[in-house]
């Protein structure tokens, strides 16, 4: 058996799980006895999520573990910024791919169209809201990747606005952006409500073993051992994010990024008097190192930024302290009438990238499959991607399964320490670079 050593952790006060706006419909369930299933799907954030729903529509007679170290939506999951983004994120004009590009398009439309039949059949208040997203920029000398960005949009003919001045002031409520360029089919909600609400709607042959932290494993006899039982299985999906190497379900692939996020209490009637007339809006940065804001549906205000890279998979209160001034600094600077709204939640949360953007999409050996790396776009992403795993693994052909088998080769990632020392300076020049984005 190979031991795990680093086991997710909650990191901070979790804001969208604390404020899901309804009762979780299911008692919470972890693993008690030894006992064998069909198949096993270790990680229960999107990614998970899809893979066991899918497989249970498809095996409708087999019995399906889904198991999480800890309860829905407490993942990174339930803790990222609640974009369901349907355009490519990495659009890059110096190499315009309008036909590949589509095809993402096409599989975060199918994802989104699979999460929003899902919420509506489950009738739960998750906040969904097709609100569009801006790309913004606050220095001019960021608009060239607007305009990288405007020049891919032409490229697979879709829609988009560029806003300005006090067009763009009037529309977010704040002049501190000088040009965005808005998008329609973005998808805002609370990922934590969203998170539950799949699980809620998953089918009677799949059991959600929550707080159950996979201790060891063994690859060859799809063996797990949990803190009071063994778990084996004939199949084995590892559904774990930046965690998958510790299974030893990939090598040298992953560059864990640790970010932040910090959220206001609910702004009042007289707080909000500045956003009269404002939709509630999403917002990322027109630099990757930059800063993503929401004004959420129930008025509070959003924002994540920092990027930090730790090898540990786990943060420190001092750490999230610290990314609480500097989310403290990026919303005075936006918000400068708000100033004595307090932050109520922080938290931190990993986003698994690799070099080249590729995600992990593979079967690692014998009954041994791994979905992993997500790229910080896994509600979508993850989405999708468990689906067509799901259809990997039970033999269903599509032209779809193609393009992720041949897109899904993530270049070479060097061993630590060479890996963290890379990292670290990377990341600090990219947050330098992207200073008044920030
Ligand atoms: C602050 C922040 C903002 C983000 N914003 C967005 C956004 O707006 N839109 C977007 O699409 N993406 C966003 N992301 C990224 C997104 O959250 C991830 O891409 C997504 O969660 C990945 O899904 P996943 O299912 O692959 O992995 P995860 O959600 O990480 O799920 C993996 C699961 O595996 C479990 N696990 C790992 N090891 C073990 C073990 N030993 N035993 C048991 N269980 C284990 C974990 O507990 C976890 O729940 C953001 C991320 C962060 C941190």
């Amino acid at each position: 058996m190979r031991n795990i050593k680093r086991i997710p952790a909650i990191d901070g006060q979790l804001g969208w799980y604390e404020t899901v706006p309804f009762q979780r419909p299911m008692p919470v369930q972890n693993a008690e006895k030894d006992e064998h299933f069909d198949v096993i799907v270790a990680g229960s954030g999107f990614s998970g999520l899809a893979t066991a729903g899918r497989l249970a529509e498809l095996q409708p007679d087999a019995k399906i573990a889904l198991v999480d170290a800890l309860e829905i939506g407490q993942g990174t999951a339930g803790r990222n910024a609640g974009f369901i983004i349907d355009l490519p994120h990495n659009l890059d004009a110096d190499e315009p791919n309008p036909e590949h590009d589509a095809k993402i398009r096409d599989l975060n439309c199918f994802a989104i169209e699979r999460l929003k039949r899902i919420q509506e059949q489950q009738g739960m208040n998750v906040r969904w809201h097709a609100a569009g997203k801006y790309l913004a920029a606050h220095e001019e000398k960021h608009f060239s990747n607007l305009t990288a960005f405007t020049t891919t949009l032409d490229a697979m003919g879709e829609k988009y606005a560029v806003l300005e001045g006090s067009d763009l002031a009037k529309k977010l409520g704040t002049p501190y952006y000088k040009r965005a360029v808005y998008t329609p089919g973005n998808i805002l909600m609370n990922p934590a409500a969203l998170a539950i609400t799949v699980a809620s709607a998953l089918p009677k042959n799949v059991t959600l073993l929550e707080n159950t932290p996979i201790r060891s494993v063994d690859l060859e006899s799809k063996t797990l051992q949990t803190d009071k039982a063994k778990l084996t299985a004939d199949t084995l999906v590892l559904a774990t994010n930046a965690f998958t190497e510790e299974f030893g379900g990939c090598r040298n692939k992953l560059a864990p990024v640790f970010t932040y996020a910090s959220m206001t209490r609910p702004l009042t009637s007289s707080e909000m008097a500045q956003f009269d007339g404002v939709e509630p809006w999403g917002l990322t940065s027109a630099h990757p190192a930059g800063t993503t804001v929401r004004l959420t549906s129930d008025n509070r205000l959003f924002i994540r930024n920092t990027l930090d890279f730790l090898p540990e998979l786990s943060s420190t209160e001092a750490l999230i302290g610290k990314a609480r001034e500097k989310h403290r600094r990026s919303y005075l600077a936006r918000f400068p009438q708000l100033k004595d709204v307090p932050f109520e939640f922080s938290w931190g949360g990993m986003l698994c990238m690799t070099m080249n953007h590729e995600s992990v999409f593979k079967q690692h050996a014998p009954g041994v499959y791994v979905v992993a790396a997500m790229n910080g776009v896994g509600v979508a992403k993850g989405t999708y991607l468990g689906n067509y795993m799901a259809e990997y693994i039970s033999g269903v052909k599509s032209a779809e399964l193609e393009f992720i088998l041949s897109n899904s080769n993530p270049s070479w990632v060097p061993p630590d320490p060479l890996r963290s020392v890379g990292a670290r300076i990377r990341l600090s020049f990219e947050e330098r670079l992207a200073k008044g984005e920030v």
